[in-house]
């Protein structure tokens, strides 16, 4: 079995500010069943500190980046389902606030400091701190691990192969040059060969030229990033290790996304008895104030108000939606200016448009059972989750041809749907007109609801759970270690 440790900055339930999170915690169990021995690393924050119920020291740690006092230790986390290693550093981490920023939302000035340790801590690991357990590769995630790499270069360790995996390309970690000194990592490191960014150390960039194999969320991703338009700067790096480089899409809890065991919902409902689905429909245009269309779809959106959600795009595009008879219920929060327009588009259509600030997960789970179509009209999407969650629930995701929204979800075109392998709705332009004609186009196709329910029992077949991912990742450490 492949020992494999995954260093992560969060790790869900006790940290998480994204999707990071969810990966951290999910993927190694997953693994787990999938024939991999992995185990998580991830620094002692407060909520991690207070769920470690079983932890032993293993190491100590030398007094790196002003951590001081520091051991690592090794056992279990309470909620958490994977062994983990844990830096007890409380000169660095035991602070309130958040993982990156204090209780104020300023980001802490001594990140490079807090996760310079989680890769040294890494690469210590690779290098044997704990007897009992060496990993066979170490499996760094976004750049908050980017300098595990590095250290596992500078170190000379063999025998341990090393992946980085990319969850977002927008955040690199850049900090001042003056940082690099103070890194413990050999000069010739800061170069355009190595982490230097623009002037600036870049641990993603370390991560990116130093580890053995790159990975990313999705397969199309993988390939926007290696253009100038979606490279971030760092789109030379990545066409130059394309080579190394590859997609996976994540997985999604289906413990939690799972309409036969939903909680959230009135009633459950499966592939094979559908009818639990009319009824959240109806329970949702009731808590949202729509009055249910006749023939037309209820359209959905769960989704950050950003405008790399492209949700300006449905905006212009809303009285399409309305005159293609349909609804639309959204919940959302982000972009104060995005927030005042849907609730505007609210008032001009009342009954047709059911709008909700804020975050709810209840609520999140209750659209997306209750729609007929998820929207995720997304500019940009590394791998995306909602239109895994419409494809689990049948209500089938129009989605714009960009990263994970493209590989997971297959356009209702003649010859798939022939097929019956279609899922979907794919529109390519991130513009109103070429959305508004793909909702007008998938609400004509709504009122066939024999080509329809064909639709969902495909859709609600594709597996989305986290075992097929786990699968690939099994597949990618095997290639590593031949
Ligand atoms: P991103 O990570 O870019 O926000 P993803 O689609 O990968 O996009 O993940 C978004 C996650 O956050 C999903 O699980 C979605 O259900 C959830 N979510 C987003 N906005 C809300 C909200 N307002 N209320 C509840 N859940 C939300």
């Amino acid at each position: 079995m492949p020992r494999v440790l995954h260093a992560a900055s969060e790790l869900f339930p006790l940290v998480k500010t994204g999707g990071l999170a969810d990966v951290a915690a999910a993927l190694p169990p997953a693994l787990a069943r999938n024939g991999v021995d992995a185990r998580v690393l991830v620094p002692g924050y407060p909520a991690v500190m207070a769920a470690a119920e079983r932890m032993e020291p293993v190491a100590r740690l030398a007094d790196r980046f002003g951590a001081g006092q520091a051991w690592l230790l090794a056992g279990t986390l309470r909620d958490v389902g994977v062994r983990a290693y844990v830096i007890d550093a409380p000169d660095l981490f035991d602070r309130p606030g958040g993982p990156y920023s204090d209780e104020h939302g300023h980001e802490r000035r001594d990140n490079w400091a807090r996760f310079a340790l989680l890769g040294r801590a890494a690469a210590d690991l690779a290098a044997g701190a704990d007897p009992a357990w060496r990993p066979d590769i170490v499996h760094a995630h976004d750049w908050q691990a980017g300098l595990a790499p590095a250290y596992m270069r500078a170190d000379g360790t063999i025998g341990v192969a090393s992946l980085i995996t990319v969850h977002n390309l927008a955040y690199q970690g850049n900090s001042p040059p003056s940082v690099f000194d103070r890194l413990g990592l050999p000069a010739g490191y800061f170069t355009v060969e190595g982490a230097e960014f623009y002037g600036q150390v870049s641990y993603l960039k370390a991560g990116l030229m130093f580890a053995d194999r790159i990975s990313t969320v999705s397969r199309t991703y993988a390939e926007e990033i290696q253009t100038q338009e979606g490279g971030f700067g760092l789109d030379g790096v990545l066409r130059a290790r394309s080579g190394v480089l590859s997609g996976i899409v994540n997985g999604i809890d289906t413990n939690v996304w799972d309409p036969a065991r939903d909680l959230h919902l009135p009633t459950s409902y499966s592939r094979h008895a559908m009818a639990g689905k009319a009824v959240a429909r109806r329970t949702l245009a009731a808590e949202l104030g729509i009055a249910p269309p006749p023939r037309g779809p209820i359209f959905g959106v769960v989704s950050r108000l950003t405008p790399l959600k492209g949700l300006d795009l449905l905006l212009a595009a809303v009285d399409e939606l309305i005159a293609a008879d349909g609804a639309l219920a959204l919940l959302g929060a982000g972009d104060a200016e995005l927030e005042a327009y849907f609730l505007a588009a609210q008032d001009r259509h009342p009954g047709r448009i059911g709008v909700r600030l804020g975050y709810d997960e209840a609520l999140a789970h209750r659209i997306i059972a209750g729609c007929d179509i998820v929207l995720v009209p997304s500019r940009a999407e590394p791998c995306g989750l909602t239109q895994l969650y419409g494809l689990r629930y049948g209500s089938l995701p129009l989605v714009r041809r960009t990263g994970g929204l493209a590989d997971t979800v297959v356009n209702a075109d003649p010859a798939d749907r022939a097929a019956g392998t279609a899922t979907g709705f794919v529109f390519d332009d991130a513009t109103p007109e070429a959305l508004a004609g793909t909702l007008a186009w998938a609400a004509e196709l709504f009122a066939d609801q024999q080509a329809w329910q064909a639709m969902q029992q495909t859709a609600m077949a594709v597996p989305v759970g986290w075992d097929r991912a786990a699968r690939d990742y099994a597949a990618l450490y095997a290639g590593m270690l031949a």
